[in-house]
């Protein structure tokens, strides 16, 4: 059978880069859940649909076509245009936790996501990976850090992307996007019970790789 892995967490705990990270070294697919999330809110952000509109938007969750490149390049298509630059910007990440508590755009996604998981190994990141996406993964890995760690290189990478922000309000954002996560009724920010859990404050990016690594070889 194919390898599956589950990189869960909050906000800024280095799920996407420990997974781009396992996924390099090992030739797996990687599958950023989160990405489609955010493709949705893109879209519906530039439709103008009235985000609390939630039958509007889970019809057009299920109208809209969600591909995943999967070279080194990771582009993010939604209906065949390529949106990667707009799906980090802070406008989406206010707002995409609020979609991601619509059941129907839930059920929309997870169904793309196993799809994806049918071409072949895979590491998916995401929140509700090990708890709902993948039940049967063969390694699931709950990433923590502190708040002020994750806010911090969050925070980081807006800097380096050229976007001014200040660290109060990454933080503070970040804070509200984990509690909506955790607090829905549908597939909440959990570990799952068979999940490894990882804290990666103070830890270096391939330190932690190699940790998950050493665990799938065991
Ligand atoms: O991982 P990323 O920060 O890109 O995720 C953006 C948002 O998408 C999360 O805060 C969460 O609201 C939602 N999400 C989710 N389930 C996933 C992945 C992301 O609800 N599997």
């Amino acid at each position: 059978d194919n390898l599956q892995v589950a990189i869960d967490g909050p906000a800024g705990a280095g799920k996407s880069t420990i997974a781009k990270g396992i996924a390099k070294r090992l030739g797996l697919f990687y599958v950023d859940t989160g990405a489609m999330y955010r493709a949705i809110t893109h879209k519906a952000l530039s439709l103008n649909i009235p985000l609390d509109q939630e039958s509007a938007i889970v019809d057009m969750a299920w109208q809209s076509d969600i591909t995943l490149d999967h070279t080194e390049a990771r582009r993010v298509y939604c209906d065949g245009q390529d949106i990667t630059e707009a799906l980090r910007t802070p406008e989406v990440s206010r707002n995409v936790s609020v979609i991601a508590a619509y059941a129907g755009v839930r059920e929309r996604l997870v169904d793309l996501q196993r799809r994806e998981a049918l071409r072949g190994a895979v590491v998916m990141d995401g929140r509700d990976i090990g708890t709902y996406v993948l039940p049967e993964a063969n390694l699931k890995i709950f990433l923590t850090a502190t708040s002020e760690e994750r806010a911090k290189r969050r925070w980081l990478e807006l800097q380096k992307a050229g976007k001014m922000v200040s660290f109060e309000e990454v933080h503070q954002d970040m804070q509200i996007r984990d509690q909506t996560d955790q607090q829905r009724e549908v597939s909440p920010l959990v570990p799952a019970a068979d999940a490894i859990m990882l804290d990666t404050t103070g830890l270096g990016v391939e330190e932690i790789i190699e940790r998950i690594i050493s665990l799938i070889n065991n």
